[in-house]
């Protein structure tokens, strides 16, 4: 891979359990240097098939707090923990306001296994080692080459809420997360490579007899509205992701049309372990 940035989608599935989609999480490669956006259901099994292990992470960025963004965070922890054999190595974990807490929280919840394995294991001497760090706007991280930002979304009431903008020589993607279009987002993505979007269709959402469902619809973009953000920040590359409902088969061509019908450039519908390089 000779891109300077790669985006594998890893799991494109939302909280609605699928056999062949794993929860939100999307790898970005950047040189030397691993990153994770998000760690939906089953982010290990999928990173596992994209040849990677959380020991080989650089940082996990957190888009919000909602359970199926980050309901495998717990996993990453205890196996970067058990699974680094060098001098302790922390998890850098960066997220909006509040993932700190989250973070205590899952950190008290593993006490147990980890006086277990502190006992068991004579080469294991302190336990996990997570760096935790908020951000709302601005700066995140620095790692090699590669530099982090994040701008404020709009997921309301799930806030605060950011998306991530992963930069490397002269190239960037963009994971929005979850969020309606909105003026950070915006300037977060002007003049991207490749923007990774969530999308939801209103029109079959609103069909669907389950009102609870439909609330579905107040805080996500739909195809057109992802497309639009596209369109107004100039990136070349859309990926739809997170699709709510999820896109029935033979139905592809339905959802890439929607997009392509308010954006100009390249639109991929992520499937598990879709590939998509930027520069
Ligand atoms: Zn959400
Ligand atoms: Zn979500």
């Amino acid at each position: 891979m000779s891109a300077a940035l790669e985006v594998v989608t890893l799991g494109t599935g939302s909280p609605l359990p699928d056999p062949n989609r794993a929860g939100p999480s999307t790898l970005v490669r950047a040189g030397g240097a691993t990153l994770l956006v998000d760690a939906g259901r089953g982010v290990l099994m999928r990173m596992a098939a994209a040849a990677t292990g959380a020991p080989q992470l650089g940082a996990v960025l957190v888009t919000h707090l909602h359970s199926d963004h980050l309901t495998d965070l717990n996993d990453l922890i205890t196996t970067r923990w058990v699974m680094s054999f060098g001098p302790p190595s922390p998890l850098r974990v960066a997220g909006p306001p509040g993932i700190r807490g989250v973070v205590d929280g899952l950190l008290a919840s593993l006490a147990p296994d980890v006086s277990y394995r502190l006992a068991h294991h004579a080469d294991l001497t302190s336990p996990p080692a997570v760096e935790v760090t908020e951000h709302s706007d601005g700066p995140v991280l620095e790692l090699d080459d590669v530099s982090v930002t994040a701008a404020p979304t709009d997921h309301r009431p799930a806030a605060p809420s950011v998306a991530y903008r992963i930069e490397r020589d002269g190239h960037a993607v963009v994971i929005a997360g979850d969020t309606i279009p909105c003026e950070g987002l915006d300037r977060l993505c002007a003049g991207a490579d490749v923007l990774v979007h969530t999308v939801v269709r209103d029109d079959l959402i609103r069909s669907l007899p389950v009102a609870r469902l439909h609330d579905v619809c107040d805080y996500h973009s739909t195809v057109a509205q992802a497309a639009q953000t596209a369109a107004r920040a100039g990136v070349e590359t859309l990926v739809l992701t997170h699709c709510v409902p999820a896109v029935a088969p033979g139905a592809e061509e339905e959802w890439l049309a929607l997009a392509r019908a308010e954006f100009p450039g390249e639109v991929v519908l992520a499937a598990d372990l879709s590939s998509v390089p930027a520069g």
